[in-house]
């Protein structure tokens, strides 16, 4: 048998999770490549802990090498092409052809698209930001934090709502006498999951004292008179402006011909394959249009189980055999809501009248549930067995649990 070549572009949640699920399962038989630009990874999901002061930056990153099984080639390298037809991907380490390609290059973040982001804002979606973030909060005595939420989608819709809640806590914690108002495009918090969670949600903010501003788009910040100007003609001051940034697929992945309408590649939403037979794409780089004319949500928890299910696939063709993996759209994620409870949001994404999601009530073991979440992503593979195992545990748990709201 010839040994054939598997390119995964990108390190991030998605790429890892590929890598690591083909390298057993394919046994040294063909050759398993993953590239990225950075040698580090860093964990987004945590990011909302570090502007809350609760992670030290160095404790959620990891060198991106040591997270990869035996069995993987790590490449550093930036990709500036992919050409789908000839197979042959264009890199800072020269051009690379591949027998089969998965896609998992994320979304960029591009704060120049709304003037005034990049001078006026903090950037909640960057470590480096939540640093900034963080330090602001430490000197920060009294007055407006608006948080912005510039355009959808955006990775993890909880993920703003989450800082958010430890923002406001953290305040509390302090006795700071700060005002926290939410401004976003939204009709309500994570409208994918439905107006139920989104009321919910909503109620949530509201009874810890912070203000939401729903179907406020911006269009300008002005940093000098601290002003956000909206497309409904409303004005609102801040005093402290933290932001996500508008999304866009990555310029490679713009110029390969791969991506629609929507400026992000659509796939087949059971195998992730795209228009071009053995070249897939997962995670927050594809769009999947799901009922009521939403997409499915940009979220790790989405492109861990799409790797799983393309690294499955992968093996079944080269085996000559028929693919049986299908991405089912289930997904589930913890809202930190601070003072370690968190909330829990469990789906079916792809049911037929709309995603189901059941939403639980903060409490403290899935506050635990998300702290493990971390430790599992960054341990060495001797102990994940282990924390996978309590997660488990965890898991049979929650289904005798009955908290929903
Ligand atoms: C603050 C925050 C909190 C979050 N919380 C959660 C959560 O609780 N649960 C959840 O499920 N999701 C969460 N997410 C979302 C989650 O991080 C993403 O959905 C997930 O990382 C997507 O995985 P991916 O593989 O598609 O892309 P990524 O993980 O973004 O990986 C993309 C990789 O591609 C690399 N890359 C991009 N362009 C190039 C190039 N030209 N050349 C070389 N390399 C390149 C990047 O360096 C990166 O490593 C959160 C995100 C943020 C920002």
């Amino acid at each position: 048998m010839d040994q054939e070549t598997i390119l995964i572009l990108g390190g991030g949640i998605g790429g890892q999770v590929a890598a690591n699920s083909l390298a057993p399962l394919l046994k040294g038989k063909h050759r398993i490549i993953l590239m990225d630009k950075g040698q580090n990874f860093e964990f987004p999901p945590s990011f909302p802990w570090v502007v809350a002061g609760q992670r030290n930056p160095a404790d959620i990153q990891k060198s991106l090498p040591l997270l990869l099984k035996k069995g993987v080639t790590f490449i550093q390298a930036e990709i500036f092409g992919i050409d789908p037809v000839s197979k042959k991907v264009k890199t800072s380490a020269g051009p690379l052809s591949f027998d089969y390609l998965l896609i998992s290059l994320g979304a960029e973040l591009a704060p120049g698209k709304i003037s005034g982001f990049q001078e006026g804002a903090l950037n909640l979606y960057t470590l480096d930001g939540s640093i900034q973030i963080h330090k602001s909060l430490q000197s920060f005595d009294q007055g407006k934090i608006a948080v912005l939420i510039t355009s959808t989608p955006f990775k993890c819709p909880a993920a703003p709502y989450e800082a958010v809640f430890l923002i406001q806590d953290l305040l509390k914690k302090k006795g700071r006498k700060g005002e926290v108002a939410v401004f976003t495009p939204e009709p309500f918090p994570m409208p994918t999951a439905g107006s139920k969670v989104g009321e919910a949600l909503r109620g949530m903010l509201e009874s810890k004292g912070i203000r939401f501003y729903p179907g406020h788009k911006v269009t300008k910040i002005d940093p000098q008179g601290k002003t956000l100007i909206f497309e409904n003609g409303k004005n609102e001051n801040y005093d402290l402006l933290v932001g996500v940034p508008p999304h866009e697929a990555p310029k490679p992945v713009k110029e390969s011909g791969l991506t629609n309408e929507t400026g992000w590649i659509p796939v087949d939403r059971e195998t992730l394959e795209t228009k071009y037979p053995g070249i897939y794409a997962i995670g927050d780089v594809t769009t999947i249009p799901i009922a009521q004319g939403k997409t499915l949500p940009k979220a790790g928890i989405f492109a861990h189980y799409q790797a799983e299910i393309v690294a499955a696939n992968i093996l079944s063709r080269l085996n000559h055999q028929p693919e049986k993996g299908k991405f089912d759209g289930a997904g589930w994620c913890a809202i930190e809501m601070g003072s370690g409870v968190a909330a829990f949001g469990n789906g079916e994404f792809y049911a037929p009248n709309g995603a189901e999601v059941r939403l639980y009530r903060p409490d403290r073991f899935w506050h635990l549930g998300r702290v493990l979440f971390e430790k599992w992503w960054l341990s060495p593979f001797s102990i994940k067995r282990k924390i996978l195992r309590l997660m488990l545990k965890m898991g049979a748990r929650m289904r005798g649990i009955s908290v929903s709201l």
